[in-house]
């Protein structure tokens, strides 16, 4: 789990901290997705379990050390992309389920072990499903006192109102493009500016797309684009890349032919400029405007089992016909 603040973080926590030093009961936590909302989390609430009392986690008293390790007693974090490793965590399905909430009770009933004070942490609250949601509620509506909760989203607007309104909110905004650039630097990644780019403005997605792409997206989008390559040869490279991956590369890729079309430049594959503006050409507005909403859509299934294969030969088959 990634602790500790993001340059861009700074100003956020001083102004937090400026504040009366009061923790409340629920804090929602929003803000562009990639943008490093977890990390900024799980330093809050390292302070808050700290037992240094300075409102900073000092780094050096037992609380802090659990900390560091993983082991803090009084903190659970639920996390829907995480798999199962013991019961207090969520199934990995991508939601937070009902049995997840309902796995928090026994750990609300029981005192805490240090200062008194409990944390649950909830990663992409977004994906609590609606009896989940309202199994939270009661948590927050009769709160157990000492216990805080902490919501983290970049789509506050998918939340219940119902749950909204029970937390403090906290908008964290993300680096400017010079900010994120220079962050990206310091990570030592190659073609910071492509990565920033092919991620949509969210360096920490940046630095995930330029640990995963190591020259197979370049080129794997100029065998899409080649009218040598056969669907069949272009199906079994694409069987070799994390399906996650290439279908999002895929959505971007038609998003900026898109793009392309329409206002002449684009947006994520910045390296590809020459390829896309050729392939923008050949295709039709219809087929791309059709191809967007069928990824959109693909995006949604990734979660539950499915033929890979037919999914890239129903995804790839209409590049075909635009090279
Ligand atoms: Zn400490």
């Amino acid at each position: 789990m990634k602790t500790g603040l993001l340059p861009w973080q700074q100003a956020s926590f001083e102004k937090w901290l400026a504040r009366s030093g009061y923790f409340p009961p629920a804090l929602l936590i929003h803000g562009p997705s990639g943008t490093g909302k977890v990390s900024f989390a799980m330093h809050l609430a390292r302070a808050l379990l700290c037992e240094s009392a300075h409102g900073k986690p000092c780094g050096e008293c037992p609380a802090c050390h659990w900390f560091e390790a993983e082991h803090h007693p009084d903190i659970r974090v639920l996390d829907p992309n995480q798999p199962a490793d013991d019961d207090h965590q969520a199934k990995g399905n991508g939601q937070i389920l009902v049995d997840d909430i309902r796995s928090l009770q026994d750990f609300l009933a029981l005192s805490s072990h240090r200062l008194g004070k409990r944390l649950v942490l909830l990663l992409h609250a977004e994906t609590l499903n609606l009896s989940a949601a309202n199994a939270l509620l009661k948590s927050l509506e009769e709160p157990t006192p000492a216990t805080h909760f902490i919501l983290v989203t970049h789509v506050p607007g998918r939340l219940p109102a119902t749950v909204r309104s029970r937390c403090q909110s906290l908008l964290l905004p993300g680096p400017r493009r010079e900010e994120a650039l220079q962050w990206l630097v310091e990570q030592s990644i190659d073609r910071p500016e492509t990565f920033l780019d092919l991620s949509g403005g969210s360096p920490l997605d940046a630095l995930h797309l330029s640990r995963m792409d190591v020259g197979s997206r370049v080129s794997w989008l100029k065998a899409l684009s080649d009218p040598h390559v056969s669907l069949t040869r272009l199906s079994a490279m694409t069987s070799k890349i994390p399906v996650k991956e290439w279908v999002d590369w895929l959505h971007k890729w038609v998003h900026d032919l898109l793009e392309q079309k329409v206002t002449g430049r684009i947006r994520y594959h910045s390296d590809l400029s020459e390829l896309s503006t050729r392939i923008s050409h050949q295709a039709g507005l219809y087929d791309l405007l059709v191809l967007e909403s069928q990824l959109k859509e693909a995006k949604r299934w990734l979660h539950h089992p499915l033929n890979e294969r037919l999914l890239a030969e129903s995804l790839l088959m209409p590049f075909m016909t635009m090279r």
